[in-house]
């Protein structure tokens, strides 16, 4: 028995045209003879964020913001399901035009009350996800093709981490166990709600924006499905950003640790948390372009190789981010700093992007994104105030913006001179390199340079790989 998990991203079922072809890959995978197949949705583009800025709106008094995005929201669904729902799409069109109209009275409530807490916010975003369900699974109907609607707040458990929470699995795979396998067994196509969730209490959350990969990946999981295929706009992962590297070219093979170092890194194509939940069943994952599926796309698989004739895989860049530095002679062999720095970084919620330390010990310094900058100085100030009174440390330093630049692949720092290859590249640009900081996964390369110079250095390295 054949288990399938494809996720479609929200350009993929963003239009008439799109979801046209959404159900001919998923036709060409019954046809091929795969009897259990899960889809998971995103909303179509646009939507979260039109469901977002309506409730915002309404917590800043604005009456009329969610009634308007409601209304696009009835226009856009309807010319959907008239162009593809078939002849009986009005029980589906009236309960997604319910879902519009439940979310135009939450907005209204919301300004009432005159603050939009995460709580609502999850309620109120998940909603695409949750009416795209009931679409796609319409079109397929109406194509022939049984499939049923899925709400994943009935599968997906997770904390109360609203806006960003957390899967618990053993839950979340119990439950996955017990909705799916009568739904494959009546023959159907599952269709599920990417990104949202639930906590054990039934109260709507999601995972994190542009989550969907992750939750396709929790669903190819606890399935343990033979393969899960990521449906997006793109030719597979790209060996950089083609809008700065023209000739940026589709990846074959990428291992876990690549991708997740490149996803982690600012490569967009796939979330950056969307491995961990497949480590352990090893599945194999492909990433491919609706709009061209005759493309093989990228095949990511749990153990690495290099790419014969490339001295790496891929280069990403980070932007807007920024280094800040701890400094001082006197931080020499004191133990403890390192750790009281970190601390009160975290205490300020900002997640650090990258970290170098010198061997002479001198100065500890790291990367944030720009915008927590000022704070994480603040509270760098604070921690350490007897320290810089005494001279311990002598300053604390910012420097922003800055660009992190990432170079990715396998087994490449066991080859001699790799680095030295990309930092003479990067100085024959002309462009000055501030901290470097090497992955202990030992597949990348990561380091700052000023933001004017990031794309010049994007390009130096990509040249590399010919
Ligand atoms: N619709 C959600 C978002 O825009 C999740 C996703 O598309 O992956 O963030
Ligand atoms: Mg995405």
């Amino acid at each position: 028995m054949k288990t399938l998990v494809m996720k479609f991203g929200g350009t993929s079922v963003g239009s008439v045209s799109a979801i046209e072809n959404v159900i001919q890959i998923v036709r060409k995978a019954r046809e091929d003879g795969i009897e259990q197949i899960a889809v998971i949705v995103s909303a179509m583009s646009g939507v979260t964020n039109n469901l977002k800025a309506g409730i915002l709106g309404a917590a800043a008094g604005e009456t009329e913001t969610a009634h308007q995005i409601g209304q696009t929201l009835r226009e856009q669904h309807e010319a959907v399901l008239k162009a593809l729902g078939g002849s009986d799409y009005a029980p589906t069109l009236a309960e997604i035009n319910g879902m519009i109209d439940d979310y135009a009275r939450f907005c209204d409530s919301v300004g009432v009350l005159g603050e939009a807490t995460p709580r609502a916010l999850d309620y109120t975003m998940g909603l695409g996800e949750r009416i795209s369900a009931r679409q796609i699974a319409a079109v397929l109907r109406a194509a022939d093709i049984p499939a049923q609607a899925v709400d994943a707040t009935h599968m997906i458990v997770t904390d109360d981490r609203f806006q960003d929470a957390a899967p618990l699995m053993e839950p979340t795979c119990r439950r996955i166990q017990e909705v799916l396998p009568p739904i494959f067994e009546a023959g159907d196509v599952a269709v599920i709600t990417g990104f949202v969730g639930a906590t054990e209490a039934g109260i709507s959350t999601t995972l994190g924006r542009g989550a969907s990969d992750y939750s396709a990946a929790i669903v190819g999981a606890c399935l343990n499905c033979d393969e899960l295929w990521i449906w997006t706009d793109v030719d597979g992962v790209m060996s950089a950003d083609p809008r700065v590297v023209p000739d940026a070219g589709t990846i074959d093979r990428l291992s876990y640790r690549e991708i997740g170092e490149l996803a982690y890194y600012g490569a967009k194509v796939l979330h950056p948390k969307t491995i961990s939940p497949v480590v352990e069943a090893k599945v194999p994952i492909w990433v491919k372009n609706t709009f061209n599926p005759d493309h093989p796309g990228t095949l990511i698989v749990p153990n690495g190789e290099a790419q014969a004739g490339r001295i790496f895989k891929a280069v990403t860049a980070v932007h807007d981010t920024g280094l800040v530095t701890v400094e001082g002679r006197g931080m020499l062999g004191i133990p403890g700093i390192a750790a009281r720095t970190f601390s009160a970084v975290a205490r300020t919620g900002t997640s650090i992007l990258l970290i170098s330390q010198a061997s002479s010990e001198q100065s500890i310094c790291f990367m944030v994104p720009k915008a927590s900058v000022q704070a994480v100085v603040d509270a760098l100030s604070g921690e350490f105030e007897q320290e810089i009174t005494r001279r311990d440390i002598d300053r604390i330093a910012a420097l922003a913006p800055l660009t992190i630049i990432t170079v990715v692949g396998a087994g490449m720092l066991h080859v001699r001179g790799i680095a030295a290859k990309v930092f003479a590249a990067v100085a024959d640009a002309d462009v000055n390199v501030i901290a470097i900081a090497q992955g202990s996964s030992e597949c990348s390369i990561s380091f700052a340079v000023s933001a004017d110079d990031g794309d010049t250095a994007v390009r130096a390295i990509h040249a590399l790989t010919k």
